[in-house]
C-alpha cells in the first residue's frame, strides 16, 4: 500500500473543465473534498441524504467563485438500483460525461461484540458502505468512460485491512471495498480509461471519528482539510497510470 502525498502541491486549475460527483458532500471529509475539488477549478456534483447541509456546501462553493455545482440528493439507505440508474441518465442528460467520482458517504455502525451485532444495523452499513456505492458505480460506467482519463476513488480504512476486535460491520464492509475494488480496476485495466483506487483518510478529526473515539482530544487529529493533498493527487491527472491500488491520506500514527 502506498502512503501519502500530504506534501503535494497541486496547480491552481489541477481539475479545470472536470465534473466531479462527491458522495457524503455535505459533511466531514467529503465537504472537505468537495470545496477543494471546486477550488481547483471543478464542477462538483454534491451528493447526500441531508440537502440542507448540501445547499451550505453549494453556497460556500458559488460564494468562492467556483463553478456552479449541482445537488443529488440521495440516501444510501433506501436507494435502488433503479434510483442509480435515473441518476445516470439525469447526469448524461445535464453534463454529458463524469471525469471523477468520490465515493466517501460512510456509515459506522456500532462498535460492539459480534455476539451483539443487531443484524438490521449490520445491513444498513453494509448498503451505505457497500452495495450502494458498488451499484452507483456500475450506473455510472458508462458516463466515466466518456471521459478521457476518469479516476474513481474509493473510501476505505485502516480495519479494511486488519480486522479489529468489535468494529463489525464496518470493517467488513471496508474489506469489501477493497476487495471490489481490486475486482474493478482488474476488469478496466485494459481499457486505460478509467482508473480505479481505494485511500484510506487516516484518522481525520470528523464526526464520525469523534463517535468512534469519543474520548481523544480531536486538536490531535488533522483536519479533513489538512489531508486533501492526497485527494487532490489521486482525483487528478498527476496520479494516472496507478489503477487497482490502496492508498493512504497521510501518514499513519504513531500514537
Ligand atoms: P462523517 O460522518 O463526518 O461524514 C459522513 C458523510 O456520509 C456525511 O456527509 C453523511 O451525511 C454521509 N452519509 C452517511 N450515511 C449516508 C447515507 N445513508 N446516504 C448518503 N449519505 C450518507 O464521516 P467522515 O467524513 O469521517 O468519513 C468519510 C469517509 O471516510 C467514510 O467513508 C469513513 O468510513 C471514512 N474514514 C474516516 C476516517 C476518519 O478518521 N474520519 C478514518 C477512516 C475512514 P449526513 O451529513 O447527512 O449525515
Amino acid at each position: 500500500m502506498a502512503c501519502c502525498r500530504i506534501e503535494y502541491k497541486p496547480a491552481g486549475d489541477l481539475l479545470a473543465g472536470r465534473i466531479i460527483l462527491v458522495t457524503g458532500a455535505g459533511d466531514g471529509i467529503g465537504r472537505s473534498a468537495a470545496l477543494s475539488y471546486a477550488r481547483h477549478g471543478a464542477t462538483v456534483i454534491l451528493l447526500g441524504r441531508t440537502t440542507a447541509k448540501l445547499e451550505k456546501v453549494y453556497d460556500e462553493i458559488e460564494a468562492a467563485g467556483g463553478a456552479q455545482p449541482a445537488i443529488f440528493p440521495l440516501n444510501f439507505e433506501g436507494a435502488t438500483f433503479k434510483d442509480y440508474q435515473d441518476m445516470a441518465v439525469t447526469l448524461e442528460e445535464t453534463f454529458g460525461r463524469l471525469d471523477g467520482l468520490l465515493h466517501n458517504a460512510g456509515l459506522l455502525g456500532r462498535i460492539t461484540p459480534f455476539e451483539q451485532y443487531d443484524p438490521a444495523l449490520w445491513e444498513q452499513v453494509m448498503q451505505v458502505n457497500v452495495n450502494g456505492p458498488i451499484w452507483m458505480t456500475q450506473a455510472l460506467l458508462p458516463l466515466l468512460r466518456a471521459a478521457p482519463d476518469a479516476s474513481v476513488i474509493f473510501t476505505t480504512s485502516s480495519v479494511g485491512r486488519k480486522g479489529r476486535a468489535y468494529w463489525g460491520a464496518y470493517s467488513v464492509s471496508k474489506f469489501a471495498t477493497e476487495g471490489f475494488v481490486q475486482v474493478l480496476a482488474d476488469e478496466v485495466e485494459h481499457e486505460g480509461q478509467v482508473r480505479i483506487n481505494s485511500l484510506n483518510p487516516g484518522a481525520t478529526r470528523t464526526a464520525m471519528r469523534k463517535s468512534a473515539y469519543p474520548g481523544e482530544d480531536p486538536m490531535t487529529l488533522r483536519s479533513a482539510d489538512d489531508i486533501m493533498p492526497t485527494y487532490l493527487w489521486l482525483m487528478g491527472p498527476d496520479s494516472r497510470g496507478h489503477n487497482g491500488e490502496t492508498f493512504d491520506a497521510q501518514p499513519p500514527r504513531t500514537t
